[in-house]
């Protein structure tokens, strides 16, 4: 029933989770009229400083649930990690836009790419691992692969490099110590990395980013170069595959689909069921940034096409390298955010800078 309704100004959009990710959506619903009210376990989430209102407490907290669907009018997330339940609790009293079943695949690497290549889209060769044997089987048919947790994985976090002088009894100890899901790829020979983001309504609308070409270090994002510089056939190929994955969820919001170019073909890594680092050049390259898109579908409003500006490359300032933005800034063609995070760690997205070409 409430599936149809849209918000007008002045109503809240809940969003779960209170990271960087939040923090711009509540940006861009503020430039709509909505007020935002963010939901999550961490203190001093970088959401909380920018949001109209915040609830900060467990995921599983029933009670602080309640609470959090009284005071908002539809509710979406900005991370995977989240308890299914706490998504079907919310989806019971409201519209959740995405639902809970995209995230539900997105959660699981084994789900994800049975998922994909039942609807008939390539990912890597994978395994299930569940004991030693089927890692040293696994590794006699791929020989180079990756041993993944198939939950809680992101960042690189959770993976091990498999190859021929690899001693596969320490990977397995390593691997098995969080006493997650494993799954094992084989390893692609990828010549480069791309991803889309696109997003759909509830009137079944459809809008795609340009394709973007992505320089990952150590497991995590460096650098996006929009748009990428391909062929428009791999473009025609990451639309198709994004479409496919839009209307088989019957998927309301904004998602990503990361790949790895292979002989001309795009074989899909993974998919994020929400705003990605690799569209937050939208932000400052597009009349309308994929926040706004996760904000208008959240709204139950039309998302819409979003106009390339200007070509270019993000950059994320990891740890240390935020305390760049100073000297960033000084540079006329150049547009630093910075995500108002507590602690500096080590390899912790931290910010990230535009640069026109
Ligand atoms: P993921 O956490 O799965 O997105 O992996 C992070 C990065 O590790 C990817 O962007 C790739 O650069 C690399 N990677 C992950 N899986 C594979 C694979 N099966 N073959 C080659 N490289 C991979």
């Amino acid at each position: 029933m409430f599936q149809d309704s849209q918000l007008k100004p002045g109503d809240v959009i809940g969003i779960i989770g209170g990271g960087q990710l939040a923090r711009m959506m509540c940006f861009e619903a503020a430039k709509l009229g909505f007020k935002t009210c963010i939901y999550s376990d961490t203190e001093n989430s970088p959401a909380f400083q920018v949001a109209t209102s915040y609830v900060c407490a467990s995921y599983d907290d029933t009670k602080a649930l309640e609470g959090f669907t009284d005071r908002v009018s539809s509710v979406t997330f900005e991370f995977e990690n989240l308890p299914v339940e706490t998504l079907n609790f919310i989806a019971s009293k409201l519209p959740l836009r995405p639902g809970a079943k995209a995230l539900e695949i997105s959660q699981n690497r084994l789900v994800e790419k049975k998922f994909f290549n039942d609807n008939n889209i390539a990912t890597a060769e994978y395994l299930e691992i569940t004991s030693y044997e089927d890692l040293v089987a696994g590794f006699n048919k791929f020989q180079d692969s990756i041993l993944k947790t198939a939950t809680l994985g992101y960042d690189g976090k959770g993976q091990f490099s498999i190859s021929s002088g690899s001693t596969l009894e320490k990977i397995w100890h390593d691997a098995t110590e969080s006493n997650l899901p494993l799954i094992l790829e084989k390893t692609v020979p990828f010549e480069r990395e791309f991803s889309i983001v696109a997003a759909r309504s509830i009137d079944s609308k459809i809008i795609y980013y340009d394709v973007v070409e992505n320089i990952h270090e150590s497991g995590i994002l460096k650098k996006t170069i929009f748009p990428a510089k391909i062929d428009p056939n791999i473009k025609d190929q990451a639309e198709e595959i994004a479409r496919i994955t839009l209307e088989s969820l019957e998927y309301v919001g904004v998602l990503a689909i990361e790949f790895f170019l292979v002989d001309g073909k795009l074989l899909v890594n993974e998919f994020a069921p929400r705003p990605h680092n690799s569209g937050h050049f939208s932000l400052d390259a597009c009349l309308h940034s994929q926040f706004e898109q996760g904000i208008r579908a959240a709204a139950g409003i039309s998302v819409i096409e979003p106009e390339l500006l200007f070509s270019g490359r993000m950059v994320n300032l990891l740890g240390e390298e935020v305390n760049q933005i100073p000297e960033l800034n000084k540079n006329s063609s150049v547009k630093t955010h910075h995500y108002g995070k507590s602690e500096i760690k080590p390899g912790r997205k931290m910010g990230h800078y535009v640069v026109r070409d």
